[in-house]
C-alpha cells in the first residue's frame, strides 16, 4: 500500500506496517515500533511530549513528519438507558458519532468507519448525507480509546457499526481493527470485533482469508430482491443469491458463523411472503438472525413492526432450525441507535 499523505491526518492515517517504515526511515530500531504503537494505542497518548520513554529527537521529527492528532468531544448525550452518544471532531474538522454501551460488566463501543456514507440505505439518517471520506486506522481506534476514557473502564466489545460501510474503507478498517486486537493496543479479542456490512461480496471474500477469527454481521433486512433494492440501493448489484453463496463459502472457508440484521419496519419486510423469503434465505446456513425493530428516522416514514409481528418472524425461524434474537435498540432516545446516527446532529 502507497503511504497515505501524512500532513493532514499524520500518523493515525498509518497502518501498523506504516508505523513501521516510518521508524526505519528515522533510523530507529525496531523496538520503538512497540513503544510508539503502546502510547498512541494503549495509552491513548494525546501529544508526542507525553511518550516519557522516546529520545526527544525522535519525537521531534515524528511531530515533524507525521503530526499527532486526538478528536475532541463537542457533544455527549446520556441515554435513559445509560449509553452515550458522542460527537467528535476531527483533525480536518470533520465529525463523526461514536456509542458507548454498557451491559453486565461490558463495554461495547460502536464506532464509525466512514464521515457520512455513500450507501444510501432508505431507513438510515447518515446514507441521507452521501460520503464525505473514509476515517483513517488510528481515527477508529481514537473512537473507542474516547468512550473508554469517559466510562472509565475498558472496552470490551468493538462494533464497525456506526457512520459508514466498513468494507467501503476496507484496508483502514482492517488496520484499525488489528489495532483494537494487538496487545500493544487494545488488546479486544478477535471473536470480540465485529464488522458489519451491507454486503460488498468481493470484500466478504477477502474478510474470509483474513488471520483473525474477527466476527462477521450482515445487514440483510429484506431477503426479497425488489424489497432490498429499495430499502439498500448501495448493494442492488450484488443480488440475494450470491449472497446467499458468499455467506455458505464463508461458514465453510472460516468455520465462524455469520450474523444477519434484519431491521423490522411495518408493511414494508414484515409481511408473510418476506416472512417465506426469509426462511429460504437463512434455512440450511451456518447463520444468526438478528431481527431488531427499526429506529424511526424523521423523513422515512418508517414504524417498527408490532412487537408480536416480531415474535412470529422469530417463531417461525426457530421452528426451521435458525438461531434467531429479537434484539433491541439501546440508546434509541439520543438518537445513537442504528440507522439514526447523522452528521447534521451537530
Ligand atoms: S445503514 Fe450503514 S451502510 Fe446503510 S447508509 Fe446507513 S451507515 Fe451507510
Amino acid at each position: 500500500m502507497s503511504r497515505p499523505d501524512l500532513s493532514t491526518l499524520g500518523i493515525k492515517a498509518l497502518d501498523h506496517q506504516g508505523i513501521c517504515d516510518l521508524m526505519q526511515e528515522l533510523g530507529q530500531p525496531r523496538f520503538r515500533v512497540k513503544q510508539l504503537e503502546q502510547w498512541l494505542y494503549a495509552k491513548a497518548a494525546k501529544s508526542y511530549d507525553d511518550m516519557s520513554n522516546l529520545p526527544k529527537a525522535m519525537r521531534e521529527a515524528l511531530a515533524q513528519k507525521a503530526p499527532l492528532h486526538y478528536p475532541t468531544v463537542v457533544e455527549k448525550l446520556v441515554s435513559q438507558d445509560k449509553s452515550r452518544k458522542y460527537l467528535l471532531e476531527l483533525c480536518d474538522g470533520s465529525v463523526v458519532e461514536t456509542v458507548g454501551i454498557p451491559s453486565n460488566g461490558r463495554l461495547t463501543v460502536c464506532f464509525s468507519t466512514q464521515v457520512g456514507c455513500g450507501m444510501g440505505c432508505a431507513f438510515c439518517a447518515t446514507g441521507k448525507n452521501g460520503l464525505v471520506r473514509s476515517l483513517a486506522p488510528g481515527e477508529m481506534v481514537d473512537q473507542l480509546n474516547i468512550v473508554s476514557a469517559d466510562f472509565g473502564e475498558r472496552v470490551s466489545n468493538a462494533v464497525a457499526m456506526g457512520q459508514g460501510e466498513p468494507f467501503a474503507n476496507y484496508d483502514n478498517v482492517l488496520a484499525a481493527l488489528r489495532f483494537m486486537n494487538s496487545p500493544d493496543g487494545l488488546n479486544i479479542g478477535a471473536r470480540h470485533i465485529t464488522v458489519s456490512t451491507c454486503g460488498l461480496l468481493p470484500m466478504i471474500r477477502r474478510f474470509a482469508t483474513e488471520p483473525e477469527q474477527f466476527t462477521l454481521a450482515v445487514s440483510l433486512h429484506s431477503a426479497v430482491q425488489l424489497t432490498r433494492n429499495r430499502l439498500m440501493p448501495g448493494v442492488r448489484k450484488y443480488e440475494l443469491d450470491r449472497l446467499r453463496d458468499s455467506l455458505i463459502s464463508y461458514g465453510e472457508n472460516t468455520g465462524r458463523r455469520p450474523s444477519l440484521e434484519y431491521s423490522m419496519i411495518a408493511g414494508q419486510n414484515d409481511t408473510d411472503e418476506e416472512l417465506d423469503a426469509l426462511l429460504a434465505f437463512a434455512t440450511g446456513m451456518l447463520c444468526h438472525v438478528n431481527l431488531i425493530p427499526v429506529n424511526p428516522v424523521p423523513g422515512t416514514g418508517f414504524k417498527p413492526s408490532e412487537p408480536e409481528r416480531i415474535e412470529e418472524f422469530a417463531r417461525a425461524l426457530g421452528r426451521a432450525g435458525v438461531e434467531v434474537s429479537i434484539r433491541n435498540s439501546r440508546g434509541s432516545d439520543i438518537a445513537g441507535a442504528c440507522g439514526q446516527l447523522a452528521r447534521s446532529a451537530r
